[in-house]
């Protein structure tokens, strides 16, 4: 088992999970307001069309008794395992990317976490699960209900141990990076080519911060390869292969589970983000 415990920092978590979907959206945005930043999303999937669906859907099989729950059960009270779990993690990413960007004189805005399930609000609208774990810009929080990692297992067969759901983390985090440095706002993050190389980006900045915490002892041996694993479901090849039984590389988002696979590697190798330019190659 990975060495958590040595992590002596912690990142901002705040854990909504059993709070029910209504009461985390009360207080405004409504339905309209369902503009998720579909980029940001870890997997290749369809999301834009079934997300409204989704979230009607969520609202509807929600008892009335449920929507009023505004108190987390007796189970998410207090500081379980995953929750400090997620509170190393995204405390060893702060380490990684507060030392890179010091180093280049500026100032590293650390994000937020956000737990949840079925649906919470985000400051981009609604994160939903369906959606999977996902950075929003507007508020600097990724948001992440931990039941997707069973889904990515049954559907994708990907490796869902701990190193491999750090290793998500850590690429949603790449997205905080990203958006500090404002490259979504160039013209070319809105082409598709572009929003490949931009998921492609974060998968090489979480190798850059695998890359530290092997240095740290925090892995055991062959625990890096949890990350790889779960890489190479998450290939818009792989997923759309499982989804339809045929690929369509225009449609890709991601990248292929090889060049996903090779993005995190170049970071864990290096070390360098800098490394983590012209991978779609
Ligand atoms: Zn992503």
């Amino acid at each position: 088992m990975a060495n958590w415990d040595d992590i002596k920092t912690s990142g901002d978590v705040e854990d909504r999970r059993g709070t029910g979907p209504a009461v985390a959206l009360a207080g405004g945005g409504g339905l309209i307001a369902l503009l998720i930043t579909i980029g940001l999303n870890f997997l290749g999937l369809n999301v834009p069309q079934s997300t409204v669906q989704d979230i009607l859907s969520t609202f509807q099989t929600l008892s009335p008794g449920t929507a009023q729950q505004a108190e987390q059960p007796a189970e998410f009270r207090g500081e379980d395992s995953y929750e400090v779990f997620t509170t190393k993690v995204l405390g060893s990413t702060n380490e990684v990317w507060n030392d890179v960007f010091a180093r280049n004189n500026l100032t590293y805005q650390q994000p937020r976490l956000v737990l949840f399930r079925q649906a919470t609000r985000s400051g981009c609208g609604v994160a939903t699960t369906k959606v999977g774990p996902h950075f929003c810009p507007e508020d600097g929080t990724i948001y992440l209900d931990e039941t997707f990692f069973d889904e990515l297992k049954n559907r994708f067969g990907g490796d869902t141990g701990e190193v491999a759901q750090a290793y998500v983390i850590a690429h949603e985090v790449g997205h905080n990076v990203q958006s500090q440095l404002g490259v979504f706002n160039s013209p070319n993050a809105q082409t598709q080519e572009g929003m490949v190389a931009l998921e492609l980006q974060a998968d090489c900045y979480a190798g850059v911060w695998a890359y530290t915490q092997a240095r740290n002892g925090i892995f055991e041996n062959g625990e890096i390869n949890q990350a790889l694993s779960a890489a190479a479901a998450v290939g818009d090849d792989h997923v759309q292969r499982t989804e339809t039984g045929t690929t369509n590389p225009e449609t890709w988002t991601h990248g292929s589970s090889e060049q996903r696979v090779n993005a995190f590697t170049r970071g864990y190798q290096t070390g360098q983000p800098s490394q983590c330019v012209d991978l779609g190659s």
